[in-house]
């Protein structure tokens, strides 16, 4: 049995805010400005609009200021690349996020690609996407940026190590494994998806398993390695009649069985997920001091 460390990803995240809203404070002193980020929701799914509420939240304690637009259902996809490319315009706007999922009508990635790279502070455009790729300065996606940054903060190195992400999403399984094979973080990073055969011969050999699969405790103890680090990133919704809302979130990674076999583990709720929001606002800070260097 080992003693395994939880990996709290409140704590980081807390730190990390306090970071950037001293550092807003100091470039408020200097500039007389602050960062400002806009966020658009169309339609009511209540999940997106917590997040969008979560987002402003973090946002106005951070010292930003903030803008949200809320849309009907039935607004047309014209109508939401024109309000996009009005807050392009707006040089008082350094950050923009259309909270997806957005309406089967509505192309998700032509509205996407609309958002100035500048100012896509949710790191899904073609462009930072491609910089990612090659190793340049950009503004990476939220939840695999908060990764490194719990990485980081308990020291585990990646370099020379094995690791095994399971999901090839754009927003977190592709994003991931590009940033852990950069140089620096020089990683030997394995991809699984749906179809890969023998996926515990692949998570058995891991030093680090990344979880990005949104099943259920799908990753249990049997398919890892004693010692093995396991990151979590799924937030799934299990029924659960015990509790007021009716379901209980619990991750992509069987806490129970993986807990005496990690040497490290993300808890869920409360690991990788408070990360995601509070790199939005880093990338929204980021944003705004590249606007302050033109
Ligand atoms: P996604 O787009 O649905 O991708 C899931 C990936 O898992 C796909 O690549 C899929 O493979 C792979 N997969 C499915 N079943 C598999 C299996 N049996 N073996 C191996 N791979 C399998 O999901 P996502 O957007 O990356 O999200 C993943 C999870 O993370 C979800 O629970 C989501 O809610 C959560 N999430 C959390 C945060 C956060 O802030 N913490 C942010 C984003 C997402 P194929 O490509 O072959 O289908």
């Amino acid at each position: 049995m080992i003693m395994s460390t939880l990996i709290n990803g409140k704590e980081v995240s807390l730190l990390l805010r306090e970071n950037i809203k001293s550092e807003t404070a100091l470039l408020k002193d200097r500039y007389n400005k602050v960062p400002k980020l806009a966020v658009i929701l169309v339609g009511n799914n209540p999940a997106s609009q917590t997040y969008v509420n979560s987002k402003g939240k973090a946002a106005l304690e951070c010292g930003f200021e903030y803008k949200d637009y809320f849309l009907s259902d039935n607004t047309t996809e014209e109508e939401l690349i024109n309000l996009v490319n009005t807050l392009n315009n707006d040089e008082s706007v350094n950050g923009i996020l259309v909270q997806l999922p957005l309406p089967k009508h509505i192309n998700e990635e032509k509205v996407i690609n609309t958002i100035k790279s500048e100012k896509d502070v949710d790191g899904f455009s073609p462009y930072n996407t491609g910089l990612l790729a090659i190793g340049e300065d950009c503004l990476m996606p939220c939840t695999p940026a908060g990764i490194l940054e719990l990485l980081k903060y308990y020291n585990i190195s990646t370099v020379g190590k094995r690791v095994c992400v399971i999901g090839r999403s754009n927003i977190v399984g592709k994003p991931i494994a590009l940033m852990l094979m950069q140089k620096g973080w020089d990683a030997t990073v394995t991809v699984c998806n749906s179809k890969t055969e023998n996926l515990t011969e692949e998570t058995k050999r891991a030093d680090i398993i990344i979880a990005a699969i949104g099943k259920p405790n799908f990753l249990t103890g049997d398919m890892v390695s004693d010692g093995a680090v396991v990151i979590d990133v799924g937030i799934n919704r299990v029924e659960d009649k015990t509790k007021k809302k009716g379901y209980r979130i619990v991750g992509d990674c069987d806490f129970d069985s993986l807990v005496d076999k990690c040497s490290f583990i993300t808890p869920v709720p409360g690991g990788v997920g408070p990360m995601t929001i509070t790199l939005l606002m880093n990338n929204t800070l980021k944003a705004f001091k590249n606007h302050l260097e033109k």
